[in-house]
């Protein structure tokens, strides 16, 4: 199983390439459209979920690569 913390993956906006983005409801009341994805802080595209969760899957395939290298490298000693 694979766990993705957002906060240390680099997302980028597919519009302008901006990395920030803002995320509603972090306290309480979650609108639907925040559910649905993020807003881009720079050109206001949102970005859904979708789009996130398969860029942050591109990422976490090479991380899982890496870590699964590292642990096989591991258990050969
Ligand atoms: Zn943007």
């Amino acid at each position: 199983m694979t766990t993705h913390n957002i906060g240390s993956v680099n997302i980028r906006c597919p519009d302008c390439g901006g990395d920030q983005f803002i995320k509603d409801g972090a306290d309480g009341d979650v609108p639907p459209a925040a559910l649905a994805g993020a807003t881009c802080a720079a050109c206001g595209r949102i970005v859904s979920r979708d789009e996130i969760e398969d860029q942050v899957g591109k990422i976490g395939e090479v991380f899982t690569n890496l870590v699964g290298d590292a642990i096989r490298k591991a258990l050969r000693n």
